[in-house]
Parts: C-alpha cells; structure tokens; sequence
C-alpha cells in the first residue's frame, strides 16, 4: 500500500497535485515536467502524488 515516489530531477509520467517529503510543499507537476527541487529549502526531495488532475480541452482543473 506503499504510494510510489518520485525523486528531484526525474521525469513526470503524470500530470497530478504532488506533495513532497522534506516540507509537505504541494505543486502541480505536468506530464513531461521534471520534478523539482523543494521550493522551500531547496533539497532534493521526494515528490508523491497526491491526486491526479484531468486535463479537458485547453483548461486545467484540480480534480475534486
Ligand atoms: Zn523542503
């Protein structure tokens, strides 16, 4: 039951709202993106996805 983790600096598989582990920091993360570095301290870190997001026509919506 263990969510999967992706780590700073590699590649986004799905576009969704992630959290990370060192600051609890939330951003949205597109397919295709790299995964950053902790805006807050700036580590590398370990982003999880919290949920994901659909994408309809040319907008963008946090799925509920
Ligand atoms: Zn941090």
């Amino acid at each position: 039951m263990k969510a999967f983790a992706m780590r700073t600096s590699e590649d986004v598989h799905e576009l969704g709202l992630y959290s990370n582990n060192c600051c609890n920091e939330e951003l949205i993360f597109d397919q295709g993106d790299t995964f950053w570095r902790c805006p807050r301290c700036q580590s590398l870190c370990q982003w999880e996805l919290e949920s994901k997001i659909t994408k309809d026509a040319n907008s963008v919506h946090a799925a509920a």
